[in-house]
C-alpha cells in the first residue's frame, strides 16, 4: 500500500503512513479492508509454495529422466 504524500511503501493493512502518518484509509473502511487485503496476501504466498513445489519436482523428474533416457 503506497503512501498517497510521500510514496513510502507501507506493509498490506496499514491505516497511517508508517513514514508521514497520511492516513491511508478511513473509518470502517481500514477495519474492514484489513482483513480480506492480509488474507489475500496469505493466498499468495500459499499459491507461490505450491508453483515452487511444482518447479521443483518438474526439475527433478526432468534431471530423471535425462539420466534415465542417457
Ligand atoms: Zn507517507
Amino acid at each position: 500500500m503506497r503512501c498517497p504524500q510521500c510514496g513510502t511503501e507501507n506493509p498490506p493493512g496499514k491505516i497511517v503512513c508508517r513514514n508521514c502518518g497520511t492516513r491511508l484509509r478511513t473509518g470502517m473502511a481500514a477495519v474492514l479492508g484489513a482483513i480480506p487485503e492480509e488474507e489475500l496476501m496469505r493466498r499468495v504466498r500459499q499459491d507461490l509454495r505450491k508453483l515452487l513445489i511444482v518447479a521443483g519436482v518438474t526439475v527433478a523428474v526432468g534431471i530423471l529422466l535425462g539420466i534415465l533416457i542417457r
